[in-house]
């Protein structure tokens, strides 16, 4: 099973070889600012294990995605989301993905920049 991919800009954060404002990181985990937020507060979370997109995940790694989804809340509390927050994944070109390493985008903070 492929762990990590040499030209992966995400890998490459988790590798330290590109820097990030890291906001948490354990064994499987690393969340980090978006570099342009689309909100007042607004990481990624990502698996330190190199996997592509949502459409690379099955069974075996419930286990890490339950671990990414249960941190959102904890997370958003600690960057003081005290109002609800946004989670997406974007999947592919037609889910409008662009950096091919999978992370859930956790957004929050005061609601005018949400639309729809
Ligand atoms: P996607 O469209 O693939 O779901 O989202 C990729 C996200 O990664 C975008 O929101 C973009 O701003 C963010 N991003 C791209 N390059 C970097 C980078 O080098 N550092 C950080 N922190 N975020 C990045
Ligand atoms: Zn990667």
């Amino acid at each position: 099973m492929t762990t990590t991919d040499p030209n992966c800009l995400f890998c490459k954060i988790v590798a330290g070889q590109i820097p990030s404002k890291k906001v948490y990181e354990d064994e499987q985990l690393l969340v980090f600012h978006d570099i342009h937020p689309w909100a007042p507060v607004h990481v990624l979370l990502i698996p330190k294990l190199h996997i592509a997109s949502m459409a690379e995940v099955g069974p075996e790694h419930a286990a890490l995605l339950g671990h990414m989804t249960a941190l959102v809340p904890r997370l958003m509390r600690e960057l003081g989301v005290t109002n609800g927050f946004r989670t997406v994944v974007n999947t592919g070109p037609d889910g409008g993905q662009e950096v091919y390493h999978l992370h859930m985008h956790a957004m929050g903070g005061p609601r005018p920049w949400l639309k729809g």
